[in-house]
Order: C-alpha cells, then sequence, then structure tokens
C-alpha cells in the first residue's frame, strides 16, 4: 500500500518548465556564505541556473522570500533496507525530516541483485539510496583472512559499493581491507578488537563508525599501556549456548543495545571504560587525528546511536512523542531492552556511561579541531533511534559537542558528497546539481537549531512545501497503530 499525498509537486509537469524558487537566499555549504535574492531554478531534477530574484524563468514560481536554501540533508549511516517491513514508511518519514540521501550500512546479496536490475526502491517519498555495501564481514563469513578475502571478491562482482567490517579478526581485518583497496571498495565500519586504529588509517581504512566504538578509540588515546594490553582482550559477544529463536531474540537485543551485549561478555567491561576514560590523554588524542588527517580516514561519530545506548532507559528516548512513528511491537521490544537495560546496569556503571558521552563530545570537537573528516550519521536500526527525526537530533549532539552550525551543517551536506566522490552532482546549491534541496525558515550558517525549521524539501525536482511534509509524518503516524515485525 503506497502513500499518498495530497500537494507534492512535481517540476516539469503540469506546472510547465520547472521550479522558481524565487527571493531565496542561497547558503554555499563550502564558505558559508550567503546570497540573497536569487531566483534558482530547478529543470528536471536538475538545478538548471541561479539568477537575481525576478529574472523572467518558466515554470512554476514559489516566493521564498526570507527562507534559505541548503543541499537537501545527507544520513551517511542507516539501515532502512534491513526494515523490511517499514522501508517505505522510514523513508517517507526521512524525506519528511529533510532527508534526500543515505547511506545504507549493510546489505545482502538479494539487496545488491535487486538494485542491479534496477528494482531496489525505498518508496515513492524517499531519499536516494546513495550507496550501498554487501554482507557486514564478521567472524561468520570472514572467519579466516583467507574467507574474508573471498567474500570482499565475491561482494565486489555482486556490485557492492563498499565494504563493511565489524569484529572480525585483526589479521582477517588487515587482509580484508587490503583486498578491498585492491579492488577499489572503500573499507568502513567498526575497528575490531586488537586493530591498532592509527595502522587501520595508515594502511586505508576510508571511514570509522560510532567513534571506533568508543571504547576502542579510547584505547589508542590511553596513557597507560598495560590497560590496552588488558583491554584487547575485550570480546565480541559470545553466543550463549540458547535455541535458535533465544538467539534471533538474543541477537536483537543486542542490535537494539550493544552495551547489554558488552556486559553479558564481560561484566567488568565498564570498570575498564572507566580506567581508559581515566587515563585520557588529550595528546595522544591529537595525534591519533594527525593521523586520520593524513591518511583521509573520515568519522561518522552517530552520537545519537551512541548516546540512546548509553542512556538505554532514559525518559528522553523511551517516552520521546517521536515514538508515535514507531510501531507498536518494536515500541515493545525497545521497552523490553531499556528494562533489561535498567536491571544489569548498577549506579557505577551509569556514572562510567554518563562521562563516556562526555568523552564522545570531547573527540569529536578533538577531530574537528585537528580537521580530521567527519559526516554526520544516525545508524537508524538501533534502539530508539527513530528515522529522520534521529538526524536532527544528531545536529544537536554535534552542537553540544561545540562544531560551529557550519560544520554541522557541511557534515549533513557537502562532506557526504566528498566521501561518495559526487561532489559534481551533491553537496552544494549550484547550478548543474541534482535538484536535492532544502528550504529552511533559519540561517543555518548563525544556529544549527535552524536545521530543524524546515519550510519545504525538493526531491529530484519534485516541491514538497511544509504542508506535505506534515501530511507524510501524520500519514506514518498513522500507520504506526497496526504494523509491526514479528519480534
Ligand atoms: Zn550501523
Amino acid at each position: 500500500m503506497g502513500i499518498s499525498i495530497a500537494g507534492v509537486r512535481t517540476a516539469g509537469s503540469a506546472s510547465g518548465d520547472g521550479l522558481v524558487l524565487n527571493g531565496v537566499t542561497v547558503v554555499d555549504t563550502r564558505t558559508g556564505e550567503l546570497t540573497p535574492g536569487t531566483a534558482v531554478h530547478v529543470v528536471q531534477g536538475k538545478i538548471q541556473q541561479i539568477l537575481p530574484a525576478g529574472s523572467p524563468l518558466s515554470g512554476e514560481v514559489i516566493e521564498a522570500d526570507g527562507k534559505f536554501l541548503i543541499p537537501g540533508l545527507l544520513d551517511m549511516h542507516t539501515h532502512v533496507l534491513q526494515q523490511e517491513h517499514a522501508i517505505e514508511t522510514s523513508s517517507a518519514l526521512m524525506l519528511a525530516h529533510g532527508i534526500t540521501g543515505i547511506r545504507q550500512m549493510a546489505g545482502t546479496t538479494e539487496m545488491l541483485r535487486t538494485r542491479k536490475a534496477g528494482r531496489l526502491k525505498l518508496g515513492e517519498h524517499a531519499p536516494e539510496l546513495l550507496t550501498l555495501c554487501g554482507e557486514i564481514l564478521t567472524p561468520v563469513n570472514a572467519g579466516t583472512p583467507e574467507a574474508g578475502v573471498a567474500e570482499v571478491k565475491r561482494q565486489k562482482a555482486e556490485g557492492a559499493d563498499f565494504i563493511k567490517t565489524i569484529f572480525v579478526s585483526p589479521k582477517t581485518f588487515f587482509a580484508t581491507l587490503e583486498e578491498a583497496n585492491r579492488q577499489g571498495l572503500p573499507y568502513d565500519g567498526h575497528m575490531s578488537p586488537g586493530v591498532s586504529l592509527a595502522k587501520a588509517s595508515e594502511r586505508g581504512m576510508a571511514a570509522i563508525e560510532h567513534l571506533g566504538p568508543t571504547e576502542l578509540t579510547l584505547i589508542a588515546t590511553s596513557t597507560r599501556g598495560w590497560l590496552i594490553n588488558l583491554l584487547l582482550k575485550l570480546k565480541p559477544p559470545k553466543p550463549p549456548d540458547l535455541s535458535p529463536e533465544a538467539m534471533t531474540k538474543a541477537g536483537k537485543v543486542m542490535i537494539a543495545n550493544p552495551i547489554l551485549g558488552r556486559l553479558h561478555a564481560d561484566p567488568d567491561a565498564l570498570t575498564k571504560t572507566k580506567r581508559l576514560i581515566d587515563s585520557y590523554s588529550d595528546r595522544k588524542a591529537r595525534e591519533l587525528s594527525a593521523t586520520f588527517v593524513k591518511h583521509g580516514t573520515w568519522q561518522c561519530p552517530t552520537l545519537i546511536r551512541n548516546a540512546t545506548m548509553r542512556l538505554g532507559d532514559d525518559p528522553t528516548y523511551t517516552k520521546s512523542p517521536n515514538l508515535r512513528y514507531v510501531d507498536a511491537t518494536t515500541r515493545a521490544f525497545w521497552d523490553s531492552v531499556a528494562e533489561m537495560f535498567s536491571q544489569t546496569v548498577p549506579a557505577a556503571g551509569r556514572e562510567t556511561l554518563s562521562r563516556l558521552g562526555e568523552m564522545e563530545l570531547k573527540l569529536t570537537k578533538t577531530y574537528d579541531e585537528c580537521g580530521v573528516k567527519m559526516m554526520a550519521g544516525t545508524d537508524f536500526g538501533g534502539g530508539w533511534v527513530i528515522p529522520g527525526v534521529s538526524l536532527h537530533q544528531e545536529f544537536d549532539l554535534l552542537e553540544k559537542a561545540g562544531l560551529t552550525p557550519l560544520t554541522i551543517l557541511q557534515m549533513t551536506t557537502l562532506n557526504g558528497a566528498d566521501f561518495l566522490r559526487r561532489e559534481s552532482t551533491m553537496g552544494a546549491v549550484e547550478t548543474g546539481k541534482d535538484a536535492n534541496l532544502v528550504l529552511l525558515d533559519g540561517n543555518p550558517v548563525e544556529s544549527a537549531q535552524n536545521l530543524h525549521r524546515i519550510h519545504a524539501v525538493v526531491r529530484a525536482g519534485s516541491v514538497y512545501p511544509k504542508q506535505a511534509l506534515d501530511e507524510l509524518k501524520e500519514q506514518v503516524a498513522g500507520r504506526m497503530t497496526t504494523d509491526g515485525p514479528d519480534l
């Protein structure tokens, strides 16, 4: 059942030759410079020309005096395609929050084949799928360096855009990284315990997700070498001896909140985290940053994902009014995971997790100061991470970390284009670029809060006025009373 809404206008159809955003202030995502009083002419999904306001241009005119025009927002870490029951609604919700492009962080052979056949669809009202990997490399499909290398070759042949790794052994990590480089595939993902971040960067890792995870970065920034050895023993969650159904459920719990998985594998995990925080060295963090800069390693911090994990039972998330966009089955499941979190994490652990949150902001700020390239992502697919909404929460957390409004704007527009090497068609409001745009009610260079004030979205040349965006949200919320996956 498709989502149909009124009020979406497609440029170049009923309205003649295109769409004119008249009187708008164009925001330069590279410099933050503003050009007020312009007319942006969109024809057939592209920005055809940018002229002074009032220029004679054909097409439907939208008067946009006092509005600010930026490229569409990018969520550079999502798992929307895995939400089989909710691809269409999640995609619509993302679009309604200004997201016009996404990076899908887990794939399957089936997804790659469907895409190759031109049949992979996110829905009628959806962001563009910018990039897709194959199956995540794990100890299951990459249990040895040889198996991992064969898997990378296989994924390349299936048409994967990049490789994503999580928790493979150090030997497999470097063997698959090397193979990915040989195949011309960016190598992104989670660090493996026992792998040096600096070495991964030197060898060509393209992007580190979730700040590491953070604990693995804190190993690199700790002054106490013996601790490093201790923490290298930190193991991925050991599968307990359970029935297949119970295993599936345990896996879902760990995806919803990986902290529970860590504590299950190692009840002392948070004590170790505390020691790492206590021995944090700003000097070492800056040295690490310099390595990332030198070798062009990106970071996608996903602070909102990290926050929803650390604050796994916090009412900010568990009682959020935005849960109306989440189906009842998923909500009930998240509630049960929150309950487990409440029972599992002791008071001292909570204190550590709160300090870990401060470290995440500090690391993000340090990376920014040192010039490490970063992009905004959310990890939608994790517990309490709501599509669309979460990218705006990410902006708030980046702001809390002390990043400037311009940097935050860049992280969700220009930088994604840069990372994907698609700056010729994305990332800026310029002639010739794809017409994926967001019209804001306030200046995003003055305050990142203005990124929340969406007046309209242009997606592939079609315009969604505020009313249409609100209608999309309402339709998604309306569906959530009945739809739900089997959890
Ligand atoms: Zn992810």
